[in-house]
């Protein structure tokens, strides 16, 4: 990859201003271009969906699948640079770009977050390094590596190796028996099999890492999920133990390392709690891109984590960024035009709008919405940043507003 940055502004050899290209319409790619727009780049997205959240407000929108070939020719052209929004790109798809292009991250980094078994082989190196070890697991490929399981990974969770995302693709086991019977309803596709662990906290890490290895970190971030899907995360001192989240930070330095990676990756932990009651740090997985647990960076830190993208993808300088305040993100899922809440008394079948007026009236609130078209329950819609001057301001603020969206309190 070329270590002269793409500045922004200046035409490139073909007359053209100089473009970033994603791969993926999506929110994440929105946020993206909204992110190279801002700093005067033109932008083109590949997304066969015409109304993408991202395609909507790109200076071009290719309508293509991902792997038409006149549509990456089509991206290629166009585009000095060229980054991906979502794992399952196929990572041909990648590699056929990278042959004309800049591309980053790279197919190669791009295939082993793609694929858990890979994904936990290189945990497992790089703990050697960092001390930060994955679940124990075995993967499950044939009857026979199905028969050699070991009863200590029981009770525990089987995952699909490909394709699983948001709690998808994922069977509680507790006997030899489930597990058989969970491997057959999974189709007998590759799979890993994970200890049950005793989580005590979830969190996850951001790193920005540069052509020329240069690497930063943002802030460790606690996720709490419901139902599979992330629903707040909370990004303030003493959110993670101390010793903890400096683990997690260097564990994530030393997986992007290790891989040569060149974007933002993002990586989630365990906190997990051990037999003599003390806790201890998991890694779990990866994704090649930015992360819904890293939104709150576009209001509470000096670089969000899409500029830090759009700089690792240009070549431009990565200083460390800075968090100016706590915050904490709420996910705002289709559930919410839906469901009865304290302002809404009455349940709705036809989608009513939030009551943004009341939430955007509490001081330190930013409002993020996707322009997606329809609002189904599950759908992430958009995000809610709370930013404030003090911790005990933040969380005062963000329970007000889950009050007003009638969502569930944050956690102690
Ligand atoms: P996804 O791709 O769906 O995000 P994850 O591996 O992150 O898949 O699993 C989803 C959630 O399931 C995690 O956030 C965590 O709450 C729970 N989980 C996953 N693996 C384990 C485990 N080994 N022990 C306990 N809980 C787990
Ligand atoms: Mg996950």
């Amino acid at each position: 990859m070329s270590l002269k940055p793409l500045l922004p502004g200046s035409p490139s050899p073909n007359g053209q201003p100089v473009t970033l290209g994603v791969m993926g319409g999506g929110q994440l790619g929105r946020m993206f271009v909204q992110a190279a727009q801002a700093m005067g780049y033109a932008t083109v997205v590949l997304d066969p969906d015409p109304a993408s959240p991202a395609g909507l407000i790109s200076h071009h929108h290719i309508k293509t699948a991902y792997g038409d070939e006149q549509g990456l020719a089509q991206l290629a052209q166009r585009c000095d640079a060229i980054t991906t929004e979502f794992e399952n790109v196929p990572a041909a798809a990648l590699a056929t770009l990278a042959a004309q292009r800049v591309v980053a991250p790279s197919a190669s980094c791009v295939a082993v977050a793609q694929d858990r078994v890979k994904e936990k082989a290189h945990f497992v190196q790089c703990a050697a390094l960092s001390g930060v070890s994955p679940a124990p697991h075995a993967v499950i490929t044939t009857d026979a590596s199905l028969a050699a399981v070991t009863d200590d990974l029981l009770p525990g969770i089987l995952k699909t190796a490909r394709m699983g995302y948001d709690g998808k693709g994922q069977v509680r086991v507790s006997s030899r028996a489930q597990l058989a019977q969970a491997w057959d309803q999974l189709d007998k596709v590759p799979c890993v099999l994970e200890k049950m662990l005793r989580l005590r906290a979830e969190c996850s890490v951001i790193v920005a890492r540069g052509a020329d290895g240069q690497v930063v970190s943002f802030p460790v971030q606690k996720n709490t999920h419901h139902d599979g899907i992330l629903a707040t995360t909370e990004v303030f001192d003493g959110a993670i133990e101390a010793g903890l989240a400096q683990r997690a930070q260097a564990s994530t330095v030393a997986i992007a390392n290790h891989l040569r990676y060149v974007g933002v990756l993002c990586v989630e932990y365990f906190v997990v709690e051990q037999a003599d009651g003390t806790h201890d740090l998991v890694v779990n997985e990866m994704a090649p891109r930015p992360h819904n647990s890293g939104h709150y960076t576009q209001n509470a830190c000096d670089i969000s984590q899409f500029e830090a993208q759009v700089r690792a993808l240009a070549g431009l300088p990565l200083p460390a960024p800075r968090q100016h305040s706590p915050a904490i993100m709420v996910n705002l899922l289709g559930d919410l035009w839906f469901e009865p809440n304290a302002v809404r008394a009455q349940a709705s079948k036809t989608p009513v709008s939030p009551p943004w007026a009341a939430v955007l009236a509490l001081p330190g609130t930013h409002l993020h919405l996707y322009g997606k078209l329809g609002a189904r329950p599950g759908r992430k819609m958009g995000h809610l940043n709370v930013t404030g001057s003090s911790v005990a301001h933040v969380r005062e603020t963000a329970a007000q507003a889950l009050a007003l969206l009638g969502l569930p309190a944050l956690g102690a």
